[in-house]
């Protein structure tokens, strides 16, 4: 039988608000264990938590880049569980009423477009982190306790493992391009559970699903989707069903193992939080987030298309990065060269020098421009273009004086290079026979001639003409 995959994403992403969410302690990742604690994120008893305003604005800005639609009066709620790494027992999260809910993420690009529906969007505290030190001892550290977070629920709208990592890939953009998170991933900034399920194709409803928890990675999400999905399809083959269960995705071992079954499955309590009140935003500071927001990635792809020519790859290259784009549309500005000719400068030689990364040596947009506009000209060939690149960093010269003081401009004046061809066809009387017996890859060998008589510099394609008319002619 024929499956179908369904994947539902929660994911998790840290907020880089200057403090905490519920009390004035610094979020900060890195600082020494235990430095970036309170009475309030420690839980201590009689200590009142305050929410924080900056994290409700990011959290809606959120919603809005999604199509959410806000809930101006919601409320937090207390989830409780016992673990060592969350001193409350309890995580002030949002259970019945989130912050927003009913959006969704179109995936677009170089691919057939496909709506993501999102479910909800609900703020959150973090819990501490659990260290397992080489000599068997667990150490706790509290400094995340109270970090911010909001939690992005998908909808089962996921088919395939790729859509998984497309989708992850596009809300990292989108939280980076807001300036809501810095999806860390190696600091755990953007975590994520995968639920994955199976159905006969064609079924109405979903089949029986597996939970994959706390993936920190977006190939790990990858990976995971097409391990279980792979996993399920083996079971229900053989006649098998699947058990819902809490699976734990080994990233090492590119296995999930079982955690929890869902008799196990733990019951926490929810219940609104008594220390915080309603929380209610005002409808016009909801419509000014909404205003404010900036141009989203996929609407910066499009119009790099559609404003400077680039190809929809080029455009999701250059939009991978919000200070590669900038520096692209910075260049353009200057209005010297074609869009794909200086995409093609970024995406290939300047990211390769690392041209764009704090520490290496920079070279402003408008120069790489007026490069670009040399080669575009054919004043300079490609390979001289990469020299004169490797030497615009150190030089305060313009791209056009460096490209004449170093020799590496084209020759395209006509005269200078017809009588290098004069010459050439003079010299080499066999080829010059072949060709006009028909042979015409004799040309080729006639261009290079010319090109090394004019010591590199010849522009070849002026001396192909130039050849051609005189052979022919
Ligand atoms: P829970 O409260 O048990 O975590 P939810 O209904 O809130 O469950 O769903 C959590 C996530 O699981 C959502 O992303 C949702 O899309 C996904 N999900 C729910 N049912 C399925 C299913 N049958 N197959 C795949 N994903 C599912
Ligand atoms: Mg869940
Ligand atoms: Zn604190």
């Amino acid at each position: 039988m024929e499956y179908e995959l369904s994947v539902g994403l929660e994911v998790h992403a840290e907020l880089n608000t200057k403090t905490k969410i519920f009390c004035g302690c610094e979020n900060r990742f890195g600082a020494p264990p235990n430095t970036l604690v309170c009475p309030v994120c420690m839980g201590l008893p009689g200590a009142l938590p305050v929410l924080s305003e900056a994290v409700l604005a990011q959290a809606v800005r959120m919603g809005h880049a999604l199509h959410c639609d806000i809930n101006r009066v919601c409320r937090l709620d207390r989830k409780q569980y016992f673990y060592p790494d969350l001193p409350k027992a309890y995580q002030i999260s949002q259970n019945e009423i989130p912050l927003c809910s009913e959006g969704f993420l179109e995936l677009s690009g170089d691919r057939e477009p496909v709506r993501i529906r999102i479910e909800r969007i609900h703020i959150e505290e973090d819990a501490g982190k659990l260290v397992h030190a080489p000599d068997g001892r667990t150490l706790v550290d509290y400094n995340r306790c109270g970090v911010p977070l909001i939690e992005i629920v998908t909808a089962p709208d996921l088919h395939a493992p790729e859509q998984v990592g497309w989708f992850l890939e596009e809300i990292r953009l989108i939280l980076r391009c807001l300036g809501v998170s810095d999806c860390r991933m190696e600091e755990g900034s953007m975590r994520c559970d995968v639920n994955v399920s199976l159905r006969p194709v064609g079924a109405a409803a979903l089949g029986d699903r597996c939970e994959l928890k706390n993936i920190a990675t977006i190939s790990g999400a990858v990976r995971a989707a097409a391990y279980e999905a792979a996993r399920q399809r083996e079971i229900l083959q053989n006649g098998g069903v699947i058990e819902r269960e809490t699976r734990r995705w080994d990233d090492v071992q590119n296995k999930s193992l079982p955690m929890r079954s869902k008799e196990e499955t733990a019951d926490y309590r929810f219940f609104p939080e008594p220390d915080l009140g309603t929380v209610v935003l005002p409808e016009e500071q909801v419509r000014t987030l909404l205003e404010t927001l900036p141009e989203l990635p996929a609407d910066r792809r499009r119009r790099l298309c559609t404003q400077y020519g680039v190809s929809g790859y080029a455009a999701a290259q250059l939009t991978a990065d919000p200070a590669r784009a900038g520096y692209f549309e910075q260049g353009m500005a200057a209005g010297l060269c074609s869009g794909k000719e200086l995409a093609n400068w970024i995406l290939g030689d300047l990211l390769a020098m690392r041209g764009l990364e704090p520490g290496e040596p920079f070279i402003e947009p408008e120069r790489l421009a007026a490069l670009a506009a040399l080669t575009e000209q054919g004043k300079l060939s490609r390979t001289a273009g990469k020299t004169l690149l490797a030497a615009l960093p150190s030089s305060g010269l313009s791209p056009g004086e460096l490209a004449r003081k170093m020799g590496l401009l084209q020759e395209n004046d006509s005269a200078a290079l017809a009588s290098i061809a004069e010459k050439v066809l003079r010299d080499y009387p066999v080829p010059v026979a072949d060709y006009r017996a028909g042979k015409t890859k004799a040309l080729g060998f006639l261009v290079g001639k010319c090109m090394a008589a004019s010591g590199g510099r010849g522009n070849p394609a002026v001396l192909r003409r130039i050849l051609t008319e005189m052979l022919d002619g």
